[in-house]
């Protein structure tokens, strides 16, 4: 899937800048009461209408100023973790960059002063201080949770943190004169060498990493023990990354009480979100988005590691993919309403769009962040609280989503992530106090959530699999004809639902596009999918992978002649992961295993035709309806032939492009409702008619 290009606004980025900069400058000579709006336009040289354009008032000039102290720290956290490989390394890279020389310069120091005095009286801020207190507490507990039991290592954490706080306040209320940075990491290495080496002595072998965190997900333990499917007696099963083999940390399963409480919180969260102008919904989409992009390179290898797909597509499509379709729905939020109807002289009528309510979101893992964002910004963006449960296979990114967003000002509540298996699904599918159920996932899981969903009559929407046809009509042109196919089958490693995996090519043609065709397949890049010329990454699991094998040994089976792949790579690394090469059959019928199931791999199937008619009828012949593509030169042509083919998302003359501006989703059984454009209004809003009298009541009674 590939995102429309964004537009980017390097001078309106830069102004915002200049004025943050020059706000952190009032900020440090004047206090929080001494600057002001105009004070801050003077200095800056702009009139006051400019920089209530960019920012609306004093609050939020000021909270983009906190915003953007608090990011520099964070940013300066990772830079110095990614460079470091132990979990005392990274400890030391809190601290480091906490106890900066920089933190302990006189402007950015009086400027935080400034701040942390208004924590108690301004929600706002208190908000960004809170998610920056979290993430720097998590850091340092999942470092430390490799390092010394866990019960220590919570305390440790928030003994850490305190210092870091409290060294700092004392050298900033001092005017510098207590404490400078470099005496002030050496205070704290000393005090946390001097903890680990006590805990040391004290603590019994072996136990490590228990406790979990509020989104259910800790850090990978240094001794694998379970697969990906295994439940703990802790309740925490493994997640892994299908590259390697390798443990990226251990997740917490919700169960009963953990829905209830979700539920309730977002209930009380969602009364005040959907009161919010949208404008100001707006605001807060716009910013996640923001963020997304600025952590593009940290999420994306977080995705590459736990899908195990090419870091060259996530870096790309992914995070950018979420950020698009948050930007999209916070401009629709601004602009949410209903229509007036005129009812003649005495009365008219009126609608309200309004929010669902709590809705779920259940996610597939092929495209863990992107799906989360497809289902969040359009629920968000109505008024409604989400609470998403990602694929137990791929339960990270959704969590950064929730952080993100509670950093970008979403209320607590609002997004909520649970971790778990189907079950944890159902009992989301089935609670009486969720309005509606958004689920990405195969079409039995489709029709079980429905079922569920029934029972207390809740809104579905359904993105579920397809067996999609790719249409190749002789006066194609070949080139692109050959690249439609090859994004339409290997991108993600085949696993995309959208897939055109039944490759109707012209028999006039066939032989010409087989021969572009094998060539571009045979140069294709199988590797570590964290290298950056990796074209072709893992699949998702051992179990998925043999189960694509075992759908290749049936093409061969039934008589499909197998062209290129075939097979499991397992040259070198590639052995401890679960590759499958991209692989194309030739000669395929209609009837085959290959051609009529789903896959959700790297193998296309290649069949032959004659004649328009018999094509589209051919192409139509499955229960699935989610994609398909022609492709032609023949104008007329392509526009008959889409319109005759059942399907609810097409393409001519290209596949699987998917920007967030066209409404996406199936028709039979690939689906019900849609995702992005404007059509995604309608499923997480209700339509309320009102009607105003004006004249008396004209009653017979
Ligand atoms: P699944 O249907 O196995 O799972 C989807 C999600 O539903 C998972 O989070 C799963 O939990 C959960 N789940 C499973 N059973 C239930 C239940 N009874 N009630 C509530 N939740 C449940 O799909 P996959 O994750 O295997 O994803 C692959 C499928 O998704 C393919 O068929 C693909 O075509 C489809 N897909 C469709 C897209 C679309 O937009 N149309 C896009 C991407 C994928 P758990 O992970 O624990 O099993």
């Amino acid at each position: 899937m590939q995102p429309a290009e964004s537009l980017h606004e390097p001078i309106e980025e830069m102004r915002r800048r200049q004025l943050v900069e020059v706000t952190i400058d009032s900020l440090a000579e004047l206090g929080y009461v001494g600057t002001t709006l105009a004070q801050i336009a003077a200095r800056a040289g702009v009139s006051p209408g400019l920089v209530a354009h960019y920012f609306g008032d004093k609050d939020g000039l000021l909270d983009a100023a906190f915003r953007s102290l608090a990011r520099r720290v964070g940013e300066q956290v990772r830079t110095r973790m990614r460079r470091v490989s132990t979990p005392r390394g990274r400890i030391q890279a809190v601290i480091d960059a906490n106890l900066a020389p920089e933190e302990f310069d006189q402007r950015t120091g009086s400027a935080w002063l400034a701040f942390w005095g208004q924590l108690l009286h301004v929600e706002r801020l208190k908000r960004i201080q809170s998610v920056y207190q979290r993430r720097t507490l998590s850091s340092l507990r999942n470092a430390l949770r490799k390092l010394v039991p866990a019960t220590e290592a919570q305390s440790l954490a928030a003994m850490i943190a305190a210092m870091i706080d409290g060294i700092w306040l004392r050298a900033a209320l001092s005017g510098w004169q207590e404490a400078d940075s470099e005496s002030a990491r050496a205070t704290l290495t000393a005090f946390v060498d001097g903890r680990l080496r006590a805990c040391a002595a004290e603590a019994p072998p072996g136990e490590v990493g228990a406790a979990g965190e509020p989104a259910g997900v800790t850090a990978a333990a240094s001794s694998p023990g379970r697969t990906s499917a295994a439940v703990g007696a802790d309740g925490q099963f493994a997640s892994i990354n299908p590259a390697n083999g390798e443990i990226l940390g251990y997740v917490t399963v919700a169960g009963v009480a953990q829905v209830d409480a979700a539920v309730a919180a977002a209930t009380i969260a969602q009364a005040r979100w959907g009161a919010l102008p949208g404008v100001e919904r707006a605001r807060v989409l716009r910013r996640a988005a923001d963020l997304l992009r600025a952590r593009n390179q940290e999420l994306a290898e977080l995705e590459t590691r736990d899908t195990g797909k090419p870091i060259q597509e996530t870096r790309v499509v992914d995070v950018a993919s979420g950020a698009d379709c948050l930007e999209y729905f916070a401009g629709l939020a601004q602009s949410l309403g209903g229509e007036h109807i005129d009812l003649g002289p005495a009365a008219f009528g009126y609608t309200r769009r309004e929010p669902l309510g709590v809705v779920a979101g259940i996610g597939a893992w092929n495209y863990p962040l992107q799906i989360a964002c497809w289902k969040a910004a359009p629920a968000l963006a109505c008024g409604n609280a989400m609470i998403f449960k990602p694929a137990e296979l791929t339960p990270f990114s959704a969590v950064k989503l929730q952080e993100i967003l509670i950093e970008a000002g979403l209320p607590a509540g609002v997004f909520q992530v649970l971790q778990g298996f189907a079950e944890t699904g159902r009992l989301l599918t089935r609670h009486a106090g969720i309005r509606k159920v958004s689920l990405t996932g195969e079409v039995g899981t489709g029709k079980a959530v429905m079922g569920d969903a029934a029972q207390s009559l809740k809104n579905v929407t359904l993105e579920l699999g397809g067996k999609s046809p790719l249409i190749v009509f002789d006066d194609a042109k070949l080139d692109n004809a050959v690249g439609g196919a090859l994004l339409a089958n290997f991108y993600s490693s085949g696993q995309v639902c959208s897939n055109g995996t039944r490759v109707f090519v012209h028999r006039s043609i066939k032989k010409r596009f087989l021969e572009g065709l094998v060539k571009r397949v045979n140069a294709m890049k199988i590797g570590d999918p964290m290298h950056p010329d990796t074209q072709v990454g893992a699949l998702i699991s051992e179990q998925h992978m043999h189960k694509v094998l075992s759908y290749i040994a049936r093409g061969r089976e039934e008589g499909a002649r197998l062209v290129t792949g075939g097979k499991r790579v397992t040259s070198g690394e590639l052995a401890r992961g679960f590759f499958v090469a991209p692989t194309v059959f030739d000669e395929c019928r209609d009837d085959m295993t290959i051609v009529r199931e789903e896959i959700f791999g790297p193998v296309m199937s290649v069949l032959d035709f004659e004649d328009e008619s018999e094509v589209i009828e051919r192409a139509n012949a499955t229960p699935f309806g989610l994609a398909a593509g022609v492709f032609t030169n023949d104008l007329t042509r392509a526009h008959r032939v889409i319109a005759r083919l059942q399907a609810g998302t097409c393409w001519i003359n290209h596949y699987n492009v998917t920007p967030v501006e066209l409404p996406f989703g199936g028709v039979k059984q690939s689906g019900l409702g849609r995702e992005n454009g404007r059509a995604a209004l309608e499923h997480y809003t209700q339509l309320k008619s009102v009607y105003v009298a004006m004249g008396d009541v004209d009653s017979p009674y």
